[in-house]
């Protein structure tokens, strides 16, 4: 996955698919207390994208199908953030090249940091 080599030529640790935690986040940052999952945007709708068509046959199927997963991505979210993680969705379509993995390593770091814990003592 390219996000995670990026991730790892910042220096930045994390465990992979947590599954103590809701959803089992795809990333997890421990010391930051945020997780990130990778969305697939076809599965997971993202909003404006071309990936996240609906197919032209078995209409209901394919929404119905959606509605469960945005709903349980919510449902995740939701959970997550009550147990004090923040949440942060990375779009397959802003990760798959070299260059954009590299932009979005970039941005989620300076997000991490804005979010440090206090290391114990
Ligand atoms: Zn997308």
């Amino acid at each position: 996955m390219l996000l995670r080599s990026a991730l790892h030529a910042r220096g930045l640790r994390f465990r992979l698919h947590d599954k103590r935690l809701d959803g089992s986040p795809d990333l997890v940052f421990p010391r930051f207390r945020t997780v990130v999952f990778v969305h697939g945007c076809f599965w997971h709708r993202h909003v404006g994208c071309k990936v996240a068509n609906v197919p032209k046959s078995n209409v209901d199927f394919w929404r119905e199908k959606f509605m469960t997963n945005v709903a349980r991505d919510a449902r995740n979210k939701a959970a997550l953030e009550q147990k004090g993680w923040r949440v942060l969705i990375s779009w397959e379509c802003e990760i798959n090249t070299v260059s954009k993995a590299a932009t979005a390593a970039e941005e989620l770091q300076v997000l991490l940091n804005e979010r440090q814990m206090p290391r114990a003592p």
